[in-house]
This record gives structure tokens, C-alpha cells and sequence, in this order.
């Protein structure tokens, strides 16, 4: 029974012996930070923050190959961690400031979090997946990252916890949040996917005042859906 208990936590959370970041890790880290700036993201801070984060760390141990390719990847409960790219493009758009507090609905591997810590913000980040919620709160402590790391639907936000500078939705929403707006600091930023299930469209609020928003839109990308209650 012991050892069955083990196995499972081993299974489930990565020993620390497996946190490797080696010259090959890195090695392929530049690459793919370098494609990314030649994609088009230009903010050095983020890219710095890519190249900071082993994103091996955040996909199960069997496909290290595919951590350092451009593209999304399956991670548990049917999601995925999401493209590079993508990350830093959200990213770049959320346009984060040291000690910025960031509201991040949707935490899934914790990669994006950890992005967001290394630029120097404060996070709050909300799972509906119980599954990730453990493997996520598990890791960033084990890489000594100190987020607020919430299990729950991220549809309402958490108001006792805002007003926030920034917040940041990672999975596909089919309409605005309106509550979520409402969460926002004046000047502050809602970056949001909004679409359908096949494509979505990158979408920048920034609050201009108590009731005035301005919106702008930045290609289109696929998420998976941004979902109601908990799993
Ligand atoms: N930023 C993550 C992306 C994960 S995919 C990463 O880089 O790994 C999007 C995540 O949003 C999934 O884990 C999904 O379970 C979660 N999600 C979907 N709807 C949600 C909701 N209403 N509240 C909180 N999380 C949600």
C-alpha cells in the first residue's frame, strides 16, 4: 500500500532530481526564444522571462523533446500548456510591471505563471481542474515561486482579492467577461481570447474609467474553452 501510495506521487509530481536544466535544455531554450523574436515579440523583458523559465519543467518528463518546439502540448485532464508564442505574445500585450498585481484565470501547467513572477508581478491564478491545480501548486513551490494559486472557477474573478493592474485569460472565453472588466484598476489591462471553439480573437481592454473601456484586437489564435464550474 505504501509503495503504491509512492508511485503515485511520484507519478505525479517530478522529484527535484528530474528539475534539470542542463546546456542542452538551454542550448534549445535560446533557439526557441530566438524564433520567438523572430515571430514578432520585441519586449525584451519578455523574452528574457522565456529564456529564464525551463519549459520542460511544466510537460511530463517523457517529452522533453517537444518542450522547445514552438508549438502547444497536451498536459492532463484533455488541456494544454500553450504555445511560446503565444504565451509571450499574451504576455507582451498584458505589457506587466514590477509589482503588478495580475489576476491569471486558467493556470493549467503553471507556465504562463511562472512567466508572469519572473517579470516581477504578484499573482493570483485560478484552475478549474483539480488535477493541475495540485501538480501546479506543487511544482512553482518546488521552484520557489511564491504564487496565490486558487482551485475554482475563474468566470467571476476574485474581487475580495482585486482591484488588479492586469489580468490574464489563458483559455478561450465566447464572449467579454463583463465581471472581469470590473475587476480592473483604471488604466488597467484584460487580455482575453474571445471566438468560437476553432479560433479566437486576441483581445486588449484597457479600463479608461469607472465605465469607459477601451478595446483593440490582435489576430487570432486557438485555445481550449474557457469552461463553467470545477472538474
Ligand atoms: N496558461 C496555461 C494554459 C493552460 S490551458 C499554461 O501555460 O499551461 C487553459 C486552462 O484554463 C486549462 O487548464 C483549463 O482547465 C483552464 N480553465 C478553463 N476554464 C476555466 C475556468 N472557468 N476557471 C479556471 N480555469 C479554467
Amino acid at each position: 500500500m505504501y509503495f503504491c501510495i509512492k508511485k503515485i506521487l511520484e507519478n505525479r509530481f517530478m522529484s527535484a532530481n528530474e528539475l534539470k536544466d542542463t546546456p542542452r535544455h538551454i542550448g534549445m531554450r535560446k533557439k526557441l526564444v530566438e524564433e520567438i523574436a523572430h515571430k514578432g515579440i520585441k519586449d525584451q523583458r519578455v523574452l528574457e522571462a522565456i529564456m529564464k523559465v525551463p519549459r520542460h519543467y511544466f510537460m511530463d518528463s517523457g517529452f522533453i523533446n517537444f518542450a522547445y518546439k514552438d508549438s502547444a502540448f497536451p498536459i492532463e485532464a484533455g488541456q494544454t500548456i500553450s504555445q511560446p508564442y503565444t504565451v509571450a505574445f499574451q504576455t507582451e500585450l498584458l505589457n506587466v510591471r514590477e509589482g503588478d498585481k495580475v489576476l491569471e484565470i486558467g493556470t493549467g501547467s503553471g507556465y504562463q505563471t511562472a512567466i508572469l513572477l519572473e517579470l516581477g508581478a504578484t499573482v493570483y491564478s485560478i484552475e478549474r481542474q483539480k488535477v493541475l491545480y495540485i501538480k501546479a501548486n506543487e511544482l512553482l513551490k518546488q521552484l520557489g515561486y511564491r504564487p496565490h494559486l486558487f482551485y475554482g472557477d475563474g468566470t467571476e474573478g476574485k474581487q475580495n482579492y482585486g482591484p488588479f493592474d492586469r489580468i490574464l485569460i489563458t483559455a478561450a472565453a465566447s464572449e467579454i467577461p463583463e465581471e472581469l472588466k470590473k475587476q480592473l484598476v483604471v488604466d488597467g489591462i484584460l487580455v482575453v481570447p474571445v471566438g468560437d471553439r476553432f479560433h479566437q480573437s486576441m483581445v486588449c481592454i484597457v479600463r479608461k474609467g469607472e465605465n469607459e473601456y477601451e478595446t483593440s484586437e490582435h489576430g487570432y489564435f486557438v485555445f481550449v474553452p474557457l469552461l463553467k464550474g470545477t472538474q
